[in-house]
């Protein structure tokens, strides 16, 4: 049975950014941050309920954030969540 290749499974950071998020008033908007064109961007988005909860389930997510990185897009999302939002698939 071949070992995990990551040290830190994907699951156990997601876990950890579950917990935070249900630990702490957490919300999606401030926690990007002072970029008001974000926040925008993410409030328009959350007027959609499926959406929303995508966007709002993506926020603290690891993969999330470092595809923000790659892309420059403080609304980007990792692949799992971007079909998310895109209603192809739900969002954990
Ligand atoms: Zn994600």
């Amino acid at each position: 049975m071949p070992k995990t290749n990551s040290p830190l499974g994907k699951q156990q950071v997601r876990r950890q950014a579950q917990r935070l998020r249900e630990s702490v008033d957490w919300d999606p908007q401030r926690a990007l941050g002072k970029r008001e064109s974000a926040a925008e961007q993410w409030a328009s988005l959350e007027q959609s309920d499926r959406q929303g909860n995508a966007y709002a389930k993506a926020a603290g997510c690891p993969d999330c954030v470092q595809a923000q990185a790659e892309i420059g897009d403080p609304t980007g999302l990792c692949e799992k969540h971007l079909q998310a939002a895109m209603g192809l698939e739900e969002a954990e």
